[in-house]
């Protein structure tokens, strides 16, 4: 049953980034269900969202005012005739037929503008007296009117499949009469901590124990990404218990596991998988923290290579390691499998507030303090103790990225910063 040992693969942060998103490109979407759009903020659209009519559906005004003919207002001020009122949502039988020269109707926000007027002038700019409208503004033609379907024709295609539901999204949908929606199942993650150290939150550690967190950040990270987290019970550093939790893991959509991938005795995960015949794309990226993440594929069932295969992720056990490989390459597959279209890494800049001084060859992922508005956005590092240290990651509330060439970066510089 040994297996030959693994080679070591040890890739820079880009190359393994991209290794994931080949890989992620390739996978299929999880089942489809329809779930009501109350329920649809953050899932995943399966189905192309049309406009069900013109949008807007007549020419809208975009203000409280007056509907005029803008060739009226030449010589200012202008007095009117106000032929009628136009509110919102009003019956067409109720709206003028036609705004004739030296003509106006009041018009309200949302409401249609009737035939004949080419611009709406501001409630601001005017003021009524009887049937007489006085304007001291004049417009140009089109002004504060959205002309029927100029946002979106009938039948055009405004959502697509792939998008993660945002509030726009969500409003859209809303607006064209979608009230049930077909979207991508969550995929299932499950997750395996390994480590002969690890009790579970509920239990009292002994003297050398810790408690299992990194089940608990990943799972919360999974929840966010749109997944659905399976907590498989804590891997003993022990071959066979190990490989007997693998197998269970594998029989999700994608398995994530924490520990026991850097280079001690007890560091057993890669073995494991090579026993199992797994294909490893990478163990190891030039990152900090989490230069040991493993990722590879395994087949399920019995012998292991012949079933379909599930993507694994081996993340370093470091509780910070395992925050930042989630994010940095675990989220991409999930998103992936999620039904997501890819999208970039997108890094913000900020300016760093105190010099950073680091030794070159890895690229940084250093937990920090975003604060400040607007241009005055600065960066720090949250002093910490390295890549165990989760009361400081737990203050940060983004990551300084730090390329690996660089070896000091002074204070005023700008930065990339990864949001979490
Ligand atoms: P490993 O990657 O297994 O060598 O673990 C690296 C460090 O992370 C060790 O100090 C472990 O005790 C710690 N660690 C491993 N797994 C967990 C976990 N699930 N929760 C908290 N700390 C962990
Ligand atoms: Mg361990």
């Amino acid at each position: 049953m040994s297996a030959p040992p693994v080679s070591s693969t040890v890739l820079s942060f880009e190359d393994a980034r991209r290794v994931v998103e080949e890989q992620a490109a390739l996978v299929q979407a999880c089942a489809t269900e329809f779930v009501d759009l109350l329920a649809a903020a953050g899932r995943v659209l399966a189905e192309p969202v049309a406009a069900d009519r013109d949008l807007p559906p007549f020419p809208r005004s975009t203000r409280d005012g007056y509907a005029v003919r803008s060739a009226d207002l030449s010589q200012l001020p202008a007095t009117l005739d106000v032929i009628g009122e136009i509110k919102a949502g009003e019956n067409l039988d109720r709206i003028p037929p036609n705004i004739g020269n030296c003509q106006a109707a009041s018009i309200m926000t949302g409401a249609p503008v009737p035939a004949g007027a080419d611009a709406v002038v501001m409630v601001e700019y005017t003021s009524q007296r009887g049937k007489q409208v006085e304007i001291t503004r004049n417009v140009v033609p089109g002004e504060n009117i959205v002309p029927r379907g100029a946002e979106a024709r009938g039948g055009a295609p405004l959502l697509g499949r792939g998008l993660r539901l945002n509030e726009a999204a969500i409003a859209l949908a809303a607006s064209v009469g979608k009230s049930r929606l077909q979207v991508y199942k969550r995929p299932r993650v499950a997750v395996l901590t390994t480590g002969d150290e690890i009790v579970d939150v509920d239990a009292t550690p002994g003297p050398t124990q810790i408690r299992n967190s990194n089940s608990y950040s990943l799972a919360a990270q999974i929840g966010q990404a749109g997944g659905e987290p399976v907590l498989l019970p804590v891997a003993p550093d022990e071959l066979q218990g190990l490989r007997r939790l693998i197998e269970d893991g594998l029989t999700s959509d994608l398995l994530l596991l924490t520990g026991g991938v850097s280079m001690g005795r007890y560091d057993l995960v890669e073995q494991a998988l090579a026993e199992m015949h797994a294909e490893f794309f990478f163990t190891g990226a030039k990152i900090q923290p989490g230069r040991p993440v493993v990722f590879g594929k395994c087949g399920k069932g019995a012998p292991a290579r012949e079933g379909p295969a599930t993507y694994f992720f081996g993340l370093p056990g470091n509780p910070v390691s395992t925050m930042v490989t989630f994010e940095l390459f675990a989220r991409p597959m999930l998103e992936s499998l999620a039904g997501e279209s890819p999208r970039n890494l997108i890094f913000l800049h900020a300016r760093l507030r105190k010099e950073i001084r680091i030794k070159t060859g890895l690229q940084r992922f250093l937990p920090a303090i975003l604060s400040g508005e607007f241009e005055r956005s600065e960066v720090e590092l949250v002093a910490w103790q390295g890549s165990g240290d989760i009361a400081a990651t737990a203050r940060a509330n983004c990551y300084i990225v730090i390329p690996p060439d660089r070896e000091c970066i002074a204070a005023g510089e700008w930065v990339a910063v990864m949001m979490r």
